[in-house]
């Protein structure tokens, strides 16, 4: 049985990060569709489950492995947003934030200076602004 399994499975796509996900919120989606009574979600988890198996049973392993790789990235990129988002308000009390006007590059200053001419570290442009 374990084998004949195995051998179903070969060259197949099988279980990664997208479909553990996607197992996770159809919970999420069924768990709100038993709270709300609201069809639609059933109907989501629904189409979920079957986009998730469609995923793993298939045999386009590259273009599911772009897929993963899609859902990876932009996971990371949260990650990474929400943790300098973190830091950002962290610092809000001592410091201010500034785009530079010609490279969009973020400059932190330190508050409660008055007007002060600011360098880009990354183009020397300078702008003034309050600190
Ligand atoms: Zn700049």
């Amino acid at each position: 049985m374990r084998e004949k399994f195995a051998r179903f499975m070969m060259g197949r796509n099988g279980v990664d990060e997208l479909a553990r996900f996607e197992s996770i919120f159809v919970w999420v989606l069924l768990l709100v569709s038993i709270f709300s009574r609201m069809w639609i979600f059933d109907l989501l988890a629904m189409a979920l489950i079957v986009h998730m198996y469609f995923r793993i049973l298939s045999r386009d392993v590259s273009k599911r492995y772009e897929e993963n790789q899609k859902y990876v990235n932009f996971r990371y990129n949260a990650v990474v947003k929400w943790d300098k988002k973190k830091k950002r308000i962290a610092q809000r009390r001592n410091y201010r934030f500034y785009k530079c006007p010609m490279c969009r590059q973020e400059v932190r200053v330190p508050k409660g200076h008055g007007k002060i001419q600011i360098t880009c570290p990354k183009c020397r442009e300078t702008f003034i602004k309050r600190s």
